[in-house]
């Protein structure tokens, strides 16, 4: 590639960018609510009654999906019988409870994407497992460790109170628990409240309708384990959204409508997946004691340009592009070259990466209009990398229509079924794969709010953003913990590694509180405020992002709000898991403070 072919890249990029910003940014979702309520109800489990709680437990984590499993079973390990795990779902799995649609599975190597494995030998059957596998391993994972004894599901926390007389903090729930819970600990997940496109007349619409996190088994026929969608055929079905779910659904939704009409707004980068099975003695040879930690370290090494691992574990599409820049930068820094030149390499190597992408549309299929419209026109890392095999290969079906928007997005929902360019296609059903709320309160998101020390309301402390010690401590809130990205590694591209690692640093702390007789163990002000300082935002970052399309990864091309999904450690995700493993091991806790409840 030439300067000039450079130049004409970055021109394009700009251009799609511009197409698609839109001055109401994050506001152009809806939130199912009103006429929308009823797309949010639990399709997998039917409510059982039960009577209300009014009892106490040392920990009460809310949320049943990775970060509660992970973390319940580490409290167990550390010998904290009674956690009770509060889930607003049907059962255990989180992302994995809801998001059963035809497909699914993980984008990440299962070695590493699926916790604790080594500990409860569970051997994944595929590189990338598919979603039943995964659900079936966090009720493996609940059962392993008693977690599953206690658990309340189809509960939603409603509001948390700290009460300073009792060192204990009160839950209260929409199903009229109101129990107390020495320790509270939150992993809701970043991508959990469903939002809809905000096409006009989408209330309007007669046929049948369903969000990809509530899939409507029912209708489609068929099920998560792949059978085939018989209740489709002989239906025109619309898709709205060409995201990473989009993307695992696509083929499967092909296979079994009369016709399928996908609408997009920008296409995804969709690279190689290259699933295998995994070959049992393959893995007897690799699960020596500690594996799953040095995989999980070593990717997230080969993740980060600034380390220089030996060798890539995991070695797929994730590593591939850091792998690329990595080399590129060791070449430029032999010719020392400055920090501007080192952005320029990464930038060539990004380019390269894309134009390998852009020409697999062209090797895949086979209408020359259809491929063109399918190329993705911005760096990598602007938006979720999907990697699949089946889904470019869908558009060759004579029954699948790519109806693009040119960045536009659906013009109009008719009673009928969805207007782009003026023309209506008229559909059965719709199907949104239109994603999750990112960067909205982290309070409206969660549901409930709670009330920390002095009546200081979360919602109110975190107004102009979150504050913390590592993303798991607020000051204010004592014995609250948080299990999540902000504040921490926020490492993206293997989100459960967060949360892995947070619930180590959380049995560890509340270990030490019961163990030592505290009550209480609250991050000191100061020790906040010198954290948050700490993460001042990547200036890299920051100008890579506003130059990316918009997209949930970007605040929709706007600058970052204060509840940005980004913001980590400055130094890394590699530096912060160092970091906080070598806090965690020296038993210090540099600046928690642990109390005790003075005599009543
Ligand atoms: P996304 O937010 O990624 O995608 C939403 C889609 O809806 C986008 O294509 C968006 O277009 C489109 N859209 C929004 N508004 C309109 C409109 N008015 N008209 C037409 N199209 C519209 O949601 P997903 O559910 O696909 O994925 C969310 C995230 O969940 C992923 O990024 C990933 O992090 C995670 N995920 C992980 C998986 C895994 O690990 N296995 C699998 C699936 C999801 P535009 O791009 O223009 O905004």
């Amino acid at each position: 590639m030439t300067e000039a072919d450079y130049a004409a890249l970055r021109r394009r990029y700009a251009q799609e960018r511009a197409k698609r910003l839109r001055p109401d940014g994050n506001d152009q979702y809806l939130e199912l609510k009103g006429p929308f309520a009823e797309l949010l109800d639990d399709p997998y489990t039917e409510r059982v009654e039960r009577d209300p709680k009014r009892d106490h437990v040392t920990v009460a984590f809310i949320g049943g999906g990775f970060a509660g499993l992970v973390t319940g079973a580490r409290l167990r390990e550390t010998g904290i019988d009674d956690v009770r795990i509060v889930e607003k779902g049907g059962g255990f799995g989180g992302t994995w409870y809801w998001n059963r649609y035809p497909g699914a599975q993980c984008d990440t190597a299962a070695m590493i994407y699926m916790p604790l494995l080594e500990e409860t030998g569970h051997v994944p059957s595929e590189r990338y497992a598919h979603a039943p596998e995964i659900l079936e391993h966090c009720n493996r994972i609940a059962k392993h460790y008693g977690l599953d004894e206690g658990a309340l599901f189809h509960t939603r926390v409603t509001d948390l109170e700290w009460d300073a007389l009792s060192c204990r903090w009160i839950v209260r729930t929409d199903r009229g628990d109101e129990f107390t819970a020495q320790f509270i600990a939150s992993g809701t997940g970043p991508l959990h409240v469903p939002k809809l496109p905000g096409i006009p007349g989408i209330e309007t619409f007669a046929g049948h309708s369903f969000h990809t996190s509530r899939w409507d088994y029912a209708y489609t026929g068929g099920d998560p384990a792949g059978a085939p969608l018989e209740g489709l055929a002989g239906k025109r079905v619309a898709i709205i959204g060409t995201g990473a779910t989009a993307v695992q659904c696509v083929p499967h939704l092909a296979a079994a409508c009369q016709e399928l009409f996908v609408f997009q707004r920008t296409p995804s980068s969709v690279d190689v997946r290259d699933n295998q099975p995994i070959d049992p003695d393959w893995f007897a040879e690799v699960a020596t004691p500690g594996w799953q930690q040095r995989w999980l370290d070593n990717f997230v090494a080969n993740m980060m340009a600034g380390e220089f691992p030996a060798e890539d574990l995991v070695d797929d599409g994730w590593t591939d592009l850091a792998k690329r820049i990595r080399g590129r930068l060791a070449e430029a820094r032999s010719a020392s070259a400055s920090f501007q030149e080192l952005l320029a390499e990464f930038e060539i190597a990004d380019f390269e990466k894309m134009n390998e992408i852009r020409s697999r549309v062209d090797t895949i299929v086979a209408d020359a209009a259809t491929a063109e419209h399918l190329k993705a026109w911005y760096r990598q890392l602007c938006k979720r990398p999907c990697f699949h095999d089946e889904y470019l290969e869908a558009y060759n079906l004579p029954s699948v229509h790519l109806i693009d928007t040119d960045g536009r997005g659906v013009e109009r929902i008719t009673p009928a079924g969805v207007i782009v360019g003026g023309a209506e296609y008229p559909v059965d059903c719709i199907i949104y794969a239109s994603g999750f709320e990112v960067g909205t309160e982290p309070t409206r998101r969660s549901g409930f709010d709670m009330t920390g020390r002095g009546g200081v309301r979360l919602s109110d402390y975190w107004s102009a953003g979150m504050r913390s010690l590592h993303g798991i401590h607020v000051h204010n809130f004592p014995n609250l913990f948080l299990v999540q990205l902000g504040q921490g590694a926020n490492f993206l591209p293997n989100v459960p590694h967060n949360l892995i690692d947070s619930a180590r640093t959380v049995a560890a702390v509340i270990g030490h509180a019961v163990r030592g007789g505290f009550d209480v163990v609250e991050p000191t002000a100061e020790a906040v405020e010198a954290w948050v300082e700490e993460l001042a935002p990547n200036p890299v970052m920051t100008s890579f992002q506003a130059q990316c399309t918009p997209g949930y990864y970007n605040n929709e091309g706007h600058a970052p709000g204060p509840h940005s999904l980004f913001g980590g450690y400055s130094r890394g995700a590699a530096a912060y898991f160092r970091y906080i493993g070598q806090w965690r091991d020296s038993g210090a806790f540099e600046g928690l403070s642990f109390s005790r409840r003075p005599p009543v």
